[in-house]
């Protein structure tokens, strides 16, 4: 039977000076609005107690299973203020997808597609005023799944929660979009093989920090993973895919099962094609990348996700090594991709693929 969802609308959400004056300047992921969507499920009733509700803190027990074994996956999306004042999401179907497969990997229920839509849907539509207008401003939303059982005993929860937040967005880069200088760890790795590097899990996350830690030490501002086994293969960023240009092709790591597969990553390879550069998913070796960078053979690098959308790549560094792109100036390839994306999210070029939803 499919989650209700029904609204209880705050009783003292934020004034509109409130609001307006961070809308003004939201930064990212500071700033939360009026209403949340909850649901609960348990062993023996599945999911049931949905709802859209103000937003506020839960009250957990210590024993709370998500705090000792981080039984939790998360997404990540967003909502778009069209010129024409209707909101949209972009692949929407596609999280609820992931969603699903990473809460299988977590021993952990999942929504069907219909509930995780109508979730979303119900935070977006109460808190419809929060979705900033103007640049590239979007609501992120940010639904989570977690065990909330109070029991230290060590098998999957008997009673999860589940939740959609959300925040509005300013443009990732303030300052117009610059390349970023990458450290490639060879201390650290994000993901093994049969381990949950596919599904989007706060423990990858929590696994990833000492890494960027490391990579701040060297002056980068992301750190880029090797595979586990040999660190020898590219895999990806702590939080974004992959890619280069080389000869006319866009080349990104093949997704391998330690890899999160990302709906950005999956977007630009199909826009890619649309430009006519050729999509190549492959198997690619650090020193490939490395040495095509010196040499000038590959072009431009660049990493996506949602919540940046493009970032061009300027600098790896490995150990005593540093590689540039030879003509950081250019990245025409990586602009001609993020600009076409942002397109279609914003409604400002024909979205052939029938990839935004109008929800309001
Ligand atoms: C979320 C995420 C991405 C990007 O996925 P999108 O769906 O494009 O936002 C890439 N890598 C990791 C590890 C992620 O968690």
């Amino acid at each position: 039977m499919a989650l209700m969802f029904e609204r209880r609308t705050h009783p003292s959400p934020a004034s509109t000076a409130e609001r307006n004056a961070i809308l003004a300047n939201p930064g990212f992921g500071k700033h939360f609005t009026d209403h949340m969507a909850v649901a609960t499920w348990t062993r023996a009733d599945g999911w049931l107690e949905s709802g859209v509700v103000p937003y506020g803190p839960f009250q957990l027990d210590p024993a709370t299973a998500v705090l000792h074994y981080a039984q939790e996956v998360f997404e990540g999306l967003k909502a778009y203020r069209w010129a024409d004042d209707s909101i949209r999401l972009f692949r929407p179907e596609l999280n609820a997808a992931r969603m699903q497969r990473s809460a299988e990997r977590l021993a952990l229920p999942a929504l069907d597609e219909t509930d995780f839509l109508a979730s979303i849907e119900g935070v977006v539509r109460a808190d419809r005023d929060w979705v900033p207008s103007g640049g590239e401003t979007s609501l992120y939303l940010r639904p989570f799944l977690f065990a909330s059982e109070a029991f230290l005993g060590v098998r999957p929860a008997h009673r999860v929660t589940y939740c959609c937040i959300a925040s509005p967005a300013g443009a990732y880069f303030s300052g117009g979009v610059k390349p970023v200088n990458i450290w490639v760890s060879e201390k650290y790795t994000r993901a093994s093989p049969g381990g949950t590097g596919a599904a989007k899990c706060g423990g990858n996350y929590a696994a990833s920090l000492i890494a960027q830690a490391e990579a701040a030490e060297h002056g980068c501002e992301q750190v880029l993973f090797a595979d586990a086994q040999e660190l020898r293969y590219v895999e990806e960023l702590g939080g974004m895919n992959v890619y280069f240009v080389r000869d006319g092709q866009l080349h990104t790591p093949e997704l391998t099962g330690s890899i999160l597969e990302g709906v950005t990553r999956d977007s630009v390879l199909a826009l890619a094609a649309d430009l006519g550069l050729e999509p190549v998913q492959r198997r690619i070796e650090v020193a490939e990348l490395l040495s095509g960078m010196d040499d000038g053979s590959i072009s431009e690098v660049f990493a996506c996700g949602t919540a940046a959308v493009v970032t061009p790549i300027g600098a790896l560094k490995i150990a005593e090594r540093s590689v540039s792109v030879s003509d950081p100036e250019k990245f025409t390839v990586t602009a001609e991709i993020r600009q076409r994306l942002l397109d279609i999210q914003y409604g400002r070029a024909e979205d052939s693929h029938g990839w935004t939803r109008k929800i309001s």
